[in-house]
């Protein structure tokens, strides 16, 4: 049997190198030679604490969810991709079969095999075997590192969708990181008017106005957040909120940056319940919140929009580590928190 190279968590903090056989094929899949992986914030949570939430490390898991590559090898049934094609991989595998794989809603399917969550590996490994209706053809002119980005993309995308962003309306976006800046790109993909993007750092802030924020607000520089946003938006306050920082204080916040009767979209995922909110005032003000976990048949709208150039995302990509450094990226991406903001693995 072919071995290939797998970093694998035997630990809680310990990424090992370790050689596995090559996966078996089943029909319907294609043999991906994994060429670049995205580092997410929450493979992050994995290796440090085994766990995100109940879902429980009970063994040693290959992490990685964010990743593009090439067919080498196809399954009898595969007929979407064939060897030589270069792809972006979509991470989840839903049953099909289920009331919300049946209504579309396959984000939500309760027996979504999802790569790095226990107990699929994930894609820091030199081969996936994943079906081939989950693999999207990348343009020629994308790299690699490009097609690694999109899944975080999706995101942003489905996130927009689901609060209805309407053309020319105004958005205040807090937190900067890799979610905050894709949600900025599709705001401004999607036509938005103004674009407050809120965060702590002055890096990000930085690249917040590089990739579309209209105006930035360091958080930690101003008094009054509310007032700022007010000052920016007619005196009302955004039309479009999307919290995508994972804070109890800044999902409280949300409600006072936004007008009465505005949408809020929860995208930044709390580490556990009991956080409070501001219901009272949300209802006396018809604040709507909504909240997004991935994406549903967004991939190939996402490649569109990164081949005609209506977004641009590779900004985010700031640092770059070879596949035998992986356990270096982690550290890197885990303990830099003045520039890092995607730190990618190459193959
Ligand atoms: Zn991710
Ligand atoms: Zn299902």
């Amino acid at each position: 049997m072919e071995k290939m190279k797998a970093w694998v968590t035997t630990a809680k903090d310990v990424l090992e190198l370790q050689e596995r056989p090559i996966p078996e094929l089943k029909g319907n899949e294609a043999l991906v030679r994994i060429r670049a992986m995205g580092i997410c914030g929450s493979d992050q949570h994995y290796l440090h604490d085994w766990k995100i939430g109940d879902l429980v490390l009970t063994e040693p898991l290959v992490l990685g969810h964010e990743c593009s590559g090439e067919v080498v090898k196809v399954g009898p049934e595969v007929t979407r991709v064939k060897v030589g094609d270069r792809v972006v991989v979509e991470p989840g595998i839903a049953c099909g079969k289920c009331v919300y794989c049946k209504s579309g809603k396959y984000n939500l399917c309760p027996d979504m095999q999802f790569m790095g969550q226990p107990p699929t590996d994930g894609c820091l490994q030199e081969y996936v075997a994943w079906p081939d209706d989950l693999l999207f053809k990348m343009p020629d002119d994308m790299t690699y590192q490009q097609g690694a980005l999109i899944e975080p993309f999706t995101v942003a995308l489905q996130a927009l969708r689901l609060s209805q962003f309407s053309f020319s309306s105004s958005a205040v976006v807090v937190g900067a990181g890799t979610i905050g800046l894709m949600t900025i790109q599709a705001l401004k993909a999607a036509g938005a008017g103004r674009i407050i993007s809120v965060d702590v750092n002055p890096f990000k802030l930085e690249m917040a106005r590089k990739m579309g924020a209209t105006d930035t607000i360091n958080s930690a520089e101003v008094q009054d957040l509310p007032g700022c946003v007010r000052a920016m938006t007619d005196g009302l306050g955004a039309m479009y909120g999307y919290e995508c920082c994972g804070l109890e204080s800044t999902y409280y916040e949300m409600a006072s940056l936004v007008r009465d009767g505005a949408t809020v979209t929860l995208m930044g995922l709390l580490p556990e319940d009991g956080n409070k909110m501001p219901m009272t005032n949300s209802v006396l003000r018809e604040i709507k919140y909504h909240t997004v976990i991935r994406y549903t048949n967004v991939f190939a709208e996402a490649l569109t929009l990164l081949h005609y150039g209506r977004a641009d995302i590779t900004p985010v990509l700031s640092h770059q580590f070879p596949f035998s450094q992986a356990d270096k990226a982690f550290h890197e991406a885990m303990t830099n928190k003045k520039d890092a903001i995607k730190v990618m693995i190459n193959f």
